[in-house]
């Protein structure tokens, strides 16, 4: 089984998973650059998995649609381009072999979902769209700090070896305020140093780790001391991890 990052417009990732003959795309905000990487691989679109209603998301899943065996999937609470399989918490999608559940993420939009795959050969595997980023998180368009708190709550849970699939290239930008919450941290300094090469060969910072966001990313370490006193110095309301990171999500908003 292929998985590949599809670079569309000037940051985000498009996932596509195959295993030779059928392919399964993520979040397809374009079909330009869908539709090339299945003819250079003579591959069939097998599905569609969506994981919100922007339109960097789901913006290329018309153009695709001819080109579709199987169906689009999307969240629920969502308006996704019709017609599309409605999913919510606990549904499961079984595609290519992979058994994928699903998981109410929402924060960045009201219905986010998340795909996780416990990966019965390989290593798990996770599709979190604007939910979490490698060294951050989405902005809150229309969840608030509780219930982002508790979607990446859940997906820290995850098993630590789990690929974190993010929709967009982020990772250097999040990591530079990464280091001013968390100047002390020697996993975090580390981990920008891997990235950085990364980006200077031209290389995705994409797959993450589970293991390695909890170590890095702030927005998973709102109960550790250090996050939570540079929270505090940046006006964050109480110690509660949804005050911690409601104070991070703001000063990462200003943040330069
Ligand atoms: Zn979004
Ligand atoms: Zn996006």
């Amino acid at each position: 089984m292929d998985l590949i990052a599809l670079p569309a417009f000037t940051d985000n990732y498009i996932w596509m998973l195959h295993d030779g003959t059928d392919a399964v795309v993520v979040d397809p905000g374009d079909a330009a650059p869908v539709a090339a990487a299945l003819d250079e691989r003579r591959l069939a679109l097998a599905a569609i998995l969506v994981t919100h209603h922007h339109g960097d998301h789901v913006g290329g899943v018309y153009a695709l649609r001819p080109r579709l065996k199987g169906a689009v999937y999307g969240p629920r609470r969502e308006r996704i381009p019709e017609p599309f399989v409605p999913l919510a918490d606990g549904d499961v999608v079984e595609l290519l072999g992979h058994r994928f559940e699903v998981i109410d993420v929402p924060g960045h939009t009201a219905g986010h979902i998340a795909y996780f795959d416990a990966g019965r050969s390989g290593a798990p595997l996770l599709f979190c769209g604007d939910t979490l980023f490698s060294g951050g998180c989405g902005r809150l368009f229309e969840g608030t700090a509780e219930q982002m708190h508790g979607s990446l709550s859940r997906l820290a849970a995850l098993p630590g070896e789990t690929r974190v699939c993010c929709a967009h290239e982020y990772t250097l930008s999040n990591l530079k305020f990464a280091r001013a919450v968390e100047p002390g941290n020697a996993a975090l300094a580390r981990y920008q140093a891997e990235c950085e090469s990364l980006r200077t060969a031209g290389r995705a910072t994409l797959p993450s780790r589970v293991a390695v966001e909890r170590e890095v990313n702030p927005f998973l370490r709102c109960e550790v001391p250090a996050v939570v006193e540079a929270a505090r110095a940046q006006g964050a309301t109480g110690t509660a991890g949804a005050d911690v990171l409601a104070a991070l999500r703001r000063w990462k908003n200003e943040f330069r």
